[in-house]
């Protein structure tokens, strides 16, 4: 049997309109599940490289932001040195 031959109707899948109704929702449900999951990953990774450079003081708890070439980064606060310890969020 040839695909070319056949005619527009007999090319066609008998689909049911609930089941064309469910089938569009499901891919635009799909569509916008891919593109939230896109933007928090995208969202997490900025976050991540916005909180590399934060350094919380060990003597008064304030952050503050300090060059990466710095071994024991001052704080402009109290004046303590601090050790290079990634934040943690919880
Ligand atoms: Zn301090």
């Amino acid at each position: 049997m040839w695909f070319g031959a056949q005619s527009a109707e007999e090319a066609m899948i008998p689909i049911p309109l609930p089941w064309l109704v469910f089938t569009a929702l499901i891919v635009f449900l799909a569509g916008i599940f891919f593109v939230w999951i896109c933007y928090e990953i995208a969202r997490k990774r900025r976050a991540a490289k916005d909180r590399k450079d934060r350094i919380q003081c060990h003597l008064c708890a304030r952050e503050f932001t300090a060059e990466r070439l710095e071994p024991l980064p001052l704080c402009p606060y109290c004046g303590s040195s601090n050790e290079r310890i990634p934040l943690r969020l919880f």
